[in-house]
């Protein structure tokens, strides 16, 4: 990506007119965006991590990045929330998908993290739609080579600090230990938020407790705001550039019934949606929805959150110009 100052940079190519070429027609990229080949420049990319041979029990979110993107049809240009027009005042473009074995999860764990170490060294930032939640180690490593550790806020039911399951050290609940261990997060900006359901021992907590994440429990929803989560949130993150990564079962099953391994008593998609609008402003460097496995969906609830979500995820882009 050449770098180019403001004034002499092309003005951004747009998704396909909604209004010209109906949502549902035409080629499928994310919300009909234009691929990374077809513009000179891009400020942010998206691409796919279509991989979930690290999961825990239900398979299928290797077909997340597919459905996401059908469900990104949907989206229109304005953004009300944030007031800004995220595919207009930025460069916005789908990057296809990361190359993954499908196979070997050492193997595809340091293809995921080349690739979008790539993708990211000339400054720009990454949107990433996966894939099952093992896909967050090697992009955190990708995010650390060019801005070392960040503030990671993690939106899930589970804690995904396990040390090994079945002796294997890689797969999707492990891979906060693995970037913990290797200093790829600032441990005193970072927090999970969702988390509930049952667990293998109280030793879960105590364990995850010693990595300094903060923990937004669903419970907390019970005596919290949305308002007064997001507060907490932004004094925890502070000016420490931000990756995102939410496991779209931090949702409830009945906003998210497409995942491998639901929980009950999750959020809804609105608590969802506005937590992460309440960032608005802070250095997001970048962001993954992870586990959608549109197999379990009904009339796509599950991609449409997930669509919706990195739109948001945009928009926040478009809000803060890096
Ligand atoms: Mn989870
Ligand atoms: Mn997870």
């Amino acid at each position: 990506m050449p770098s180019l100052s403001p004034d002499t940079r092309p003005e951004p190519v747009g998704p396909v007119d909604g209004q010209v070429s109906p949502r549902y027609a035409g080629l499928t990229t994310f919300a009909r965006l234009p691929r990374i080949e077809d513009v000179p420049r891009y400020d942010v990319a998206i691409a796919g991590a279509p991989f979930d041979a690290g999961v825990t029990y239900r398979p299928g979110a290797r077909f997340g990045p597919s459905a996401i993107r059908e469900a990104s049809r949907l989206l229109r240009p304005y953004n009300p929330r944030l007031d800004v027009m995220p595919f207009r005042d930025q460069q916005v473009v789908d990057a296809g998908d990361l190359p993954c074995n499908p196979f070997d999860i050492t193997r595809a764990a340091k293809e995921i993290e080349e690739s979008a170490h790539a993708l990211i060294r000339d400054g720009a930032r990454l949107i990433t739609l996966g894939g099952d939640h093992s896909i967050a180690y090697p992009l955190l490593r990708a995010m650390h080579r060019v801005h070392g550790p960040v503030a990671l806020v993690h939106f899930d039911a589970h804690l995904d600090t396990w040390d090994t399951y079945y002796d294997t050290p890689l797969t999707h609940g492990t891979p906060f230990r693995r970037a913990a261990e290797e200093g790829l997060f600032r441990p005193d900006a970072s927090a999970h938020v969702g988390i509930r359901g049952s667990l293998y021992d109280p030793a879960d907590l105590t364990d995850d407790a010693e990595l300094g994440f903060r923990i937004f429990h669903c419970a907390d929803f019970e005596t919290m705001t949305v308002a007064d989560v997001v507060g907490q949130l932004r004094e925890t993150i502070g000016d420490a550039p931000l990756y995102l990564s939410v496991d779209i079962d931090v949702l409830d099953p009945a906003h998210a019934p497409a995942t491998g391994t639901p929980e009950a008593g999750g959020l809804t998609s609105r608590e969802l949606l506005g937590i992460v609008r309440g960032l608005k402003g802070l250095d997001l460097v970048g962001a993954d929805v992870v586990e959608v496995a549109p197999a379990y969906d009904h009339a796509d609830i599950t991609s449409v959150a997930a669509a919706n979500l990195a739109y948001e995820y945009v928009s926040l882009c478009a809000r803060t110009p890096r």
